[in-house]
Parts: structure tokens; sequence; C-alpha cells
């Protein structure tokens, strides 16, 4: 649940309410492309649930989950990039956060040979 008490729009996607293009998933951590992508692989990595709004919350309230996005990034990078990445992590409104839902912005070059979908 967001702070509003609805459940966010990734809350939406890990439920499948809501559809996306989904590239990686764990027990508690799902991957998706970004709906604008900015770069040839971007990948959206967030908690299936939302109680932490950004990563700030997330390292203090639970860290083992912050490595888990790492992770799947890490493994995601290696299928579908060359396994070099950028992960960003939007703090607040006036950088650009607008989903208050702690998610991880994984930007990679595309593969050679590789595709999106
Ligand atoms: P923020 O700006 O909060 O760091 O990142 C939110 C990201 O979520 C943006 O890059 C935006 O394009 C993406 N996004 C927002 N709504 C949707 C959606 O419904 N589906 C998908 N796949 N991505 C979304």
């Amino acid at each position: 649940m967001s702070s509003t008490g609805e459940p966010s729009i990734f809350s939406r996607i890990a439920s499948r309410e809501i559809p996306a293009t989904i590239v990686a998933e764990t027990d508690r951590v799902i991957a998706f492309n970004d709906i604008a992508p900015q770069a040839p692989v971007h990948v959206v990595i967030t908690p299936k649930t939302s109680e932490y709004a950004n990563v700030v919350e997330l390292a203090a309230g639970d860290p083992g989950l912050l490595a888990e996005i790492v992770a799947v990034a890490s493994g995601l990078a290696a299928t579908l990039s060359n396994g070099q990445f950028r992960l960003v992590f939007n703090t607040g409104e006036t950088v650009g956060q607008t989903v208050f839902h702690v998610h991880a912005h994984l930007l990679a070059p595309q593969a050679a040979g590789g595709t999106l979908e």
C-alpha cells in the first residue's frame, strides 16, 4: 500500500492487475521493462510490496531485500546486456521520483544481437 492506502502502480503490476513485460521475478522482487525507456535496456526492479517509499527506507528496514534487487539487476545485465550497468534509485520528487514505492532503474547498453522483448 502507498501512503494514500491505495496499491501503488508497481504493486498492481506485481499482482498482474496491470500488464507489463516482466523480465525477472523472485519471491519478493519483480522486474519489468520501463514503459518509457531511457536506455536500450531499461528495467524497473522493485519489491512486490510497497512498504518502503525509497532506497534509504529500504536500506534501513530490509537490507537483504536491497541486496536482492542488486542481485536481480546483475543477473539481468548479464542476460540482457554485456554485464555492465547503471543502477539508479531516484529518491525524492525534486530529482524525478514519481512512484513512491522503492524501485531501481537498471540502465544498460543492448547486447550484440539481443532484443528488448
Ligand atoms: P521514477 O520516476 O519514480 O524514478 O520512476 C518511475 C518509472 O516507472 C518511470 O521510468 C516510468 O516510466 C515507469 N512507469 C510508470 N508507470 C508505469 C507502468 O504502468 N508500466 C511500466 N512498465 N512502467 C511504468
